[in-house]
């Protein structure tokens, strides 16, 4: 908005994908029956110890070499205390004084964005509300999680949306996190403040806590700038609150403010050694990193001359793009194979919630069985969707569905010459002028075929026979 900038930081919190819980040996499973997953430990029992899950600490590190942080050799948990209904221990182990990444970022729109810091800690748990009654969840208590905190350096809703799409594609990558947000495995909170333009001097910020979709990072932080525009406009001043937004009815609502700081009392975690890392297992993990998404994204774009819009697509998920380039191995056709996983393969997953049983070297077969005019692009399609779905070879589907084309210029004219008989109102407003109805004439030829005839041949012989 004019005269005004907006600034942005996002602290993004990521469940680490681990068998057990943090501390102790429950099971992470999301969705088990509610309080089944839980023990002494996690409940806040006087007396228990927790036991450090090394893979929380090793996924960590794992996405701080991702993020480019610098791993701490030496990092160690603190208490974090307050009481809340859905936190039995009354305080939050977390890594507030030494946490086990410092630095790093992420480029976005040609912007370096600054990580601060990366910490883990435990998760609360979760509570319902109904009507007058609030109902408490434990299972969630002390999964691992991860905390992204970036600087105040992101400047547009757009960029903070971009930045945490990225963050969750590399955290995916990775197996860090499966980033599933409708099932909260990863949120962001926002804080957003606006200031003069030409001031160097950071405005009073507001925190939106726990958005579950990308779009709602990116409205949220859209409504809030607005509303701190106003309020200064108005003659007020913004507050330090924190506010929920509703995606949904577009509106941020107060949840508490807070003019002072909490004071959480932060005191090391007795029960806790240090974590203590040392070269060769930072190494070692180093190593274990796959490619990252933008790495993949610009071999898409020099090895297959992809557009960077389409190795954008292609690259988002890990599995589509190595899927993507094991059948690159086996086909020159690179057109319908970029086709295919750009506008079937999405459009085939919204449709069926189902399982990908695409093999590599089927979806090449199929891409060369066009390039050799063995079936047309409509019959690809269907035959790409049937693979996906039933893992059945390309050219078994071909024959089975009546694809293959088989059709000899001679079936093709007689078919032209039928047609025209029979659409002679058609032919008259070809004759006259009309382009429009070429297509209708073309599709009525292609319907005997069932779909079997090389259209490009039945519009050449079509257009001679209309021309005589
Ligand atoms: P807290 O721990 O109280 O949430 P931090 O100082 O750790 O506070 O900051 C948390 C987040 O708030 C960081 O992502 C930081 O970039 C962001 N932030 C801090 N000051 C501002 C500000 N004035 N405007 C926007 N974001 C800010
Ligand atoms: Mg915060
Ligand atoms: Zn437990």
């Amino acid at each position: 908005m004019k005269g005004y900038k907006t600034v942005i930081g996002l602290e993004i919190h990521a469940e680490l994908s681990t068998k057990s819980k943090l501390f102790c040996g429950c099971d992470t499973t999301f969705g088990q029956s509610e309080n089944t997953a839980i023990c002494p430990f996690c409940m806040g029992m006087p007396g228990t110890l927790p036991n450090l899950n090394k893979k929380a600490v090793e996924l960590a590190v794992k996405a701080g070499l991702a993020f480019r942080c610098d791993i701490q050799k030496i990092s160690s948990f603190d208490r974090k205390n307050y009481y809340y209904p859905d936190l039995p221990k009354a305080y939050q182990i977390t890594q507030f004084f030494r946490p086990i990444a410092l630095g790093g970022g992420l480029e976005i729109f040609d912007k370096f964005i600054p990580i601060e810091r990366i910490h883990i800690e435990e998760d609360a748990g979760k509570l319902y509300h109904k009507g007058e009654n609030s109902l408490a969840d434990y299972n969630r208590c002390s999964v691992p999680l991860i905390e992204i905190v970036t600087a105040p350096k992101i400047t547009s809703a757009k960029m903070a949306r971009a930045f945490a799409e990225r963050v969750s594609r590399v955290l995916s990558y990775t197996q860090v996190c499966d980033c599933k947000m409708e099932q909260g495995s990863l949120r962001v909170d926002v804080n957003v403040s606006v200031c003069p333009e030409d001031s160097n001097t950071l405005g009073t910020r507001t925190e939106i806590k726990n958005l579950n979709s990308f779009r709602a990072v990116e409205h949220a932080i859209e409504a809030e700038a607005k509303r701190q525009i106003a309020l200064i406009n108005g003659g007020q001043r913004v507050v330090m609150q924190t506010l929920h937004f509703d995606d949904v009815k577009g509106k941020l609502t107060v949840l508490r403010t807070k003019e002072e700081r909490v004071d959480y009392r932060y005191f090391p975690e007795p029960d806790i050694p240090n974590i203590e890392l040392n070269d060769e297992y930072i190494e070692n993990i180093k190593k274990s990193l796959p490619r990252l998404p933008h790495q993949v994204e610009k071999t898409l774009v020099e090895e297959y001359s992809l557009s960077t819009q389409a190795a954008e697509q292609i690259s988002e998920e890990r599995a589509t793009a190595e899927l993507f380039e094991a059948a690159a191995l086996s086909t020159q056709n690179i057109k319908t194979l970029t086709s295919l996983f750009i506008t079937e393969l999405p459009r085939i997953k919204r449709a069926n919630n189902k399982p990908c049983l695409l093999i590599p070297q089927e979806i090449a077969c199929l891409c060369n069985m066009v390039k050799d005019r063995k079936i047309n692009n409509n019959a690809a399609k269907e035959i790409f969707e049937e693979m996906f779905l039933t893992g059945k070879k390309a050219l078994e589907l071909a024959e089975q569905k009546g694809f293959l084309i088989s059709v000899t210029q001679g079936d093709i004219e007689l078919a032209v010459k039928e047609v025209i008989e029979q659409n002679p109102v058609a032919v008259k407003q070809y004759v006259d002028g009309s382009q429009k109805v070429f297509g209708f004439l073309v599709g009525q030829i292609a319907k005997k075929f069932n779909g079997a005839a090389d259209p490009v041949k039945i519009r050449e012989i079509l257009e001679k026979a209309l021309n005589k």
